[in-house]
């Protein structure tokens, strides 16, 4: 099949069964025109086209070293520099679509498997060829452009103990049982974004790490979403049917549910780590998967950025407050979150050597500091688009204004400096849906969070990173005799 258009997409999406609730009802027919899904599935389609656009499939795929179809290009095993500038242009290009709104587009997990894949024989254990099953699963989602979705969390039951010591051990997903057919799961995962996916991925946590206590519950593996008693429980939606009110919310909610799983069965070939807490810490950085996901990150990250620096430019400029020092150095806070993810993104790039998997890696040293400063810096950009945009940014009545006998008064007391009242309203939407809406808060929560706990990852960082030379550096000059 090879990369697909946003009708195979759409119509693999509306053919494939799967059990998602939304409120007290379960989606049935397609699920591509529900409210909640229509608006995002569309840019999902739209991102799947880019690839077969003539002017961009030279950057948007490449060619399938088994069938020689054009496939896509976050599947890429980087080799060489020029590999890993074309893996980051074809991620540019998706991330721009959405202004980086999107978190999840299909290159965050497939750089997480096409890593995964060249690690494989990490996965090897006990007789049983796992090794395979991640090939194999690589190359079956690459071939046929399966959009992945992931999940890496226990409820939030009792944080203060892991969970084989919860009340129920049966809360957080876990093996129940091993038979001829597979391995049984039963628990639950707290969320995946992206119910609309092909596939799950079932993970350890790149940061909480497991015990011998959670052998149970130290197992990866992948489902097709329609497989038996798999189950997704979505949260409220933020989509909006009018991209007038809510240009982002319309387009771009991905979703996020928590994830059930009723004795699923996985078959022995999608089972990856089985009962191994061992790896199941080790298996994001020592098969670099975390690398190549956080090199999509930033990519993402920064386009943000640059998207969010834009907005904030046209909001002061168009109610003529771009003069004002003060304005000035919001913005300027935000292009310079822009540039110093940029420079992560270069300096990561820069410094690539080819891994002991063979493949042309980023440098992981800015790549993991870009990965542990975002959640700090990213919600400044919204902080400072409510600061600029302050009581315009509830100026904005619903569209129906616009045909209603009140428009002479839109037109006359929501004009700008540079914009007709339509305009303005149009663009201070635009600037509530990135900033305060529903859709603006999830996305602020989601900067925070979506890796992990920023206090733990900060922990962890403090513990990898090298900081022997700058100690010795001090030291020296503690006991420096001239
Ligand atoms: C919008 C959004 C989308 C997401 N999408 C996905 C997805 O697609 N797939 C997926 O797998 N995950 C997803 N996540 C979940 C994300 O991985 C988690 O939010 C993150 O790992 C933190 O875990 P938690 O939310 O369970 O917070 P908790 O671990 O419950 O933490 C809650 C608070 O308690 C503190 N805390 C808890 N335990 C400890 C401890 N042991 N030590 C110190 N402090 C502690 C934390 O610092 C935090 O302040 C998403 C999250 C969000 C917000």
């Amino acid at each position: 099949m090879g990369a697909k258009s946003g009708k195979q997409f759409l119509q693999r999406l509306d053919s494939t069964p799967r059990e998602v609730w939304y409120g007290g009802q379960r989606i049935t027919g397609g699920i591509s025109s529900h409210p909640a899904f229509q608006g995002v599935a569309k840019s999902i389609a739209a991102l799947y086209d880019m690839q077969l656009r003539p002017e961009l499939k030279e950057v948007m795929t490449y060619e399938s070293p088994t069938t020689h179809e054009p496939v896509g290009t976050s599947f890429m095993q980087p080799r060489t520099m020029d590999d890993l500038a074309k893996r980051t242009a074809m991620m540019s290009a998706w991330a721009n679509y959405s202004g980086g709104m999107m978190g999840r587009t299909a290159d965050y997990l497939n750089s997480s498997m096409m890593a995964m894949a060249a690690a494989a024989d990490f996965f090897d254990k006990d007789g049983r060829d796992y090794a395979s099953n991640v090939r194999n699963y690589y190359e079956h989602v690459r071939e046929n452009d399966l959009l992945l979705t992931h999940t890496l969390i226990n409820p939030q039951v009792n944080r203060g103990v892991g969970p084989s010591k919860q009340a129920d051990p049966f809360i957080a997903a876990r093996v129940v049982e091993k038979t001829g057919e597979g391995v049984v799961i039963r628990g639950a995962r707290m969320l995946a974004t992206l119910p609309i996916a092909d596939e799950i991925m079932v993970f350890p946590s790149t940061v909480i790490r497991s015990g011998q206590d959670d052998m149970p519950y130290s197992v990866a593996f992948a489902l097709p979403v329609s497989a038996r008693g798999l189950k997704f429980i979505c949260r409220e939606s933020f989509a909006s049917e009018s991209a007038y009110d809510h240009p982002l919310a319309s387009r771009f909610d991905e979703q996020d549910a928590v994830v059930v799983f009723d004795d699923v069965v996985v078959p022995w070939e999608r089972v990856f780590i089985l009962e191994d807490p061992e790896k199941a810490n080790r298996v994001s950085e020592a098969t670099d998967a975390i690398v190549f996901m956080a090199h999509q990150a930033t990519v993402r990250e920064a386009s943000k950025a640059e998207f969010m620096a834009g907005l904030a430019t046209l909001v002061a400029e168009t109610i003529g407050a771009d003069q004002f020092p003060q304005v000035q150095e919001k913005v300027s806070e935000i292009l310079l979150i822009a540039e110093t993810m940029k420079a992560f993104i270069r300096a990561s790039e820069g410094n690539a050597s080819v891994s002991r998997w063979g493949l042309m890696t980023p440098d992981y040293v800015p790549i993991n500091s870009a990965r542990n400063l975002w959640p700090k810096i990213a919600p400044t950009m919204a902080s400072m688009l409510k600061l600029l945009g302050a009581s315009g940014l509830m100026a904005i009545p619903p569209e129906g204004i616009l045909e209603s006998p009140a428009r002479p008064d839109l037109d006359r007391y929501y004009q700008a400096k540079l914009a007709d009242g339509e305009e303005r309203v149009r663009l201070f939407k635009l600037a509530w849906d990135a900033a305060g809406s529903s859709f603006g808060g999830r996305q602020d929560l989601y900067e925070r969070f979506f890796f992990g706990d920023p206090v733990r990852m900060a922990s962890a960082y403090y513990g990898w990173y090298n900081k022997e030379p700058y100690k010795e550096r001090v030291k020296e000059l503690l006991h420096r005799k001239d």
